[in-house]
């Protein structure tokens, strides 16, 4: 059984069915003053006043965004999905309308009750991969816990639009014990991911319940938490929850940050705290459609996020999840991205593109074609630039390049075959680089090992 959220005093929510059998959205409580304006209030870097003073109707949005009062439709959408804004999260908004990816993000739009047939509530087949309800047990050696159905900002394009925010509760002792009792039985799973909803939501007590409960298996060596907390309410990441958190490594945390525009000086200093505390933080992304799949804003957040020392983890192809088909972009979206990245930017800031297969396959990472052909001999592979060059298999022929044989003009099947090692595209930044400095090692006195350290 679910428990009413007690992580905040919130009005009673009686929750009695477990998660992945809510389909029918039922909004939590109602704040009965609007939010208050941006920065407006002493509370602002309270988050427990964050959160109590979330845009949750129709009408606190449309009193904090006016532009929007004709869009009446918009209340439809809000029955089917919850909506739920910090003010933290809304000052982020620097245009009211579709151009802006946090309004974009976290502003209903009329398009998520479209519903092509390829859409489902549960394209990922995760309540058929619950043994218990709440933990999806789809690999063999990890298992994923839905702490809680409550999250600070319920994102437009969440994959758990059939849970996240329908009633707002989290795991109650029960249920917990369940979990408990199944990792006990299946020592084979050895990291457990506290998802949601988001765990960091929870009160600090609450959480920790849940974190010792898993601490107390011996198989369990590390656990997870999924959370969108340092982007959305990053006031949340006090001293008492590190302080907490740091007892029960290793703990590792994935973040949800997506777009450049998310890194603050708030979400800074939140994933600082977590790093310092020793918590290795990593980032996963949704590719999505008007807000983050260009190349260039990848590349920005990437660099932005390891500067912070956050390392890119996954970018998600969107999954096939009702009301999301407005973000979705195509497959080949991504692979250019990926194109784009290797080799330009440090290896450190590459997230693997991955699509979380439908039907509960798990994640599948797609990649351009690095791999240009082969015989039993040689691998031909390419590189960023377009150089492809035979990787020799053991044992096989390669040998002409050694002997400094190569064949004029190859092709490609010469690579393969083994008569040559090397097609290089003419004019690299990388080749001008090399010829200008064999030039100065012409001029220069013998250039070897043995002078690499004299001054
Ligand atoms: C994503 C996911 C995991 C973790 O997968 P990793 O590739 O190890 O990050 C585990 N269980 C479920 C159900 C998941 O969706
Ligand atoms: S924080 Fe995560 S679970 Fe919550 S709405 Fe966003 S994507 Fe969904």
């Amino acid at each position: 059984m679910y428990q009413s959220c007690n992580s905040v005093e919130t009005e009673e929510e009686q929750c009695s069915e477990p998660p992945g059998i809510l389909a029918v959205a039922q909004p939590g409580y109602r704040p009965k003053s609007p939010p208050s304006k941006p920065k407006a209030s002493s509370n602002w870097n309270d988050w427990k006043w964050q959160i109590k003073n979330r845009i949750r109707t129709f009408d606190q949005l449309v009193s904090f965004l006016p532009g929007l009062a004709g869009k009446t439709e918009l209340q439809q959408v809000i029955q089917k999905y919850p909506m739920a804004v910090t003010p933290y999260y809304a000052s982020l908004i620097q245009r009211p309308d579709i151009s802006d990816p946090v309004f974009m993000m976290s502003v209903p739009q009329t398009e998520e009750l479209f519903n092509p047939v390829c859409l489902s509530e549960d394209p990922l087949e995760e309540h058929k991969d619950m043994p218990v309800p709440g933990m999806v047990h789809r690999y063999q050696d990890r298992a994923l816990v839905i702490a809680t159905t409550t999250c600070s900002c319920y994102c437009r394009h969440c994959t758990r639009k059939r849970i996240a925010g329908t009633r707002e509760c989290s795991i109650s002792v029960h249920r917990l014990q369940q979990i408990t009792e199944y990792l006990l039985a299946h020592p084979e799973i050895s990291d457990v991911i506290v998802s949601g909803g988001d765990p960091l939501t929870m009160s600090t007590d609450s959480l920790e319940a849940v974190l010792s409960a898993l601490r107390s298996i011996p198989t369990v060596q590390i656990i997870r938490i999924g959370t969108r907390v340092p982007v959305v309410l990053p006031m949340r990441i006090t001293d008492e929850l590190v302080e907490m958190l740091r007892r029960y490594h290793p703990i590792w945390i994935n973040t949800h940050f997506n777009h450049p525009n998310e890194l603050t000086e708030e979400s800074m200093q939140a994933c600082a705290k977590l790093a310092d505390a020793g918590i290795p933080l990593g980032n996963q992304s949704v590719l999505l459609k008007g807000i983050n799949d260009s190349p260039q804003i990848i590349e920005r957040l990437c660099r932005g996020l390891i500067r912070n020392r956050v390392r890119p983890y996954y970018l998600y192809q969107c999954d096939l999840v009702r009301g999301v088909e407005h973000f979705r972009t195509p497959l080949s979206k991504g692979i250019e991205i990926m194109e784009y990245m290797r080799g330009r930017v440090s290896g450190m800031a590459i997230p693997t593109f991955v699509v979380d297969a439908p039907h509960g396959g798990g994640k599948i990472p797609i990649l351009p074609n690095y791999v240009i052909s082969m015989s039993p001999t040689n691998t031909v592979i390419r590189n960023y630039e377009g150089m492809m060059v035979n990787y020799p298999e053991p044992g096989g022929i390669g040998q002409q390049a050694a002997e400094g044989r190569e064949l004029p003009n190859p092709g490609v099947w010469e690579l393969a075959s083994g008569r040559a090692s090397i097609i290089q595209p003419s004019n690299t930044s990388r080749g001008q680089r090399r010829r200008r400095l064999v030039e100065k090692q012409k001029t220069a006195s013998g250039f070897e090992c043995g002078s690499l350290f004299d001054a």
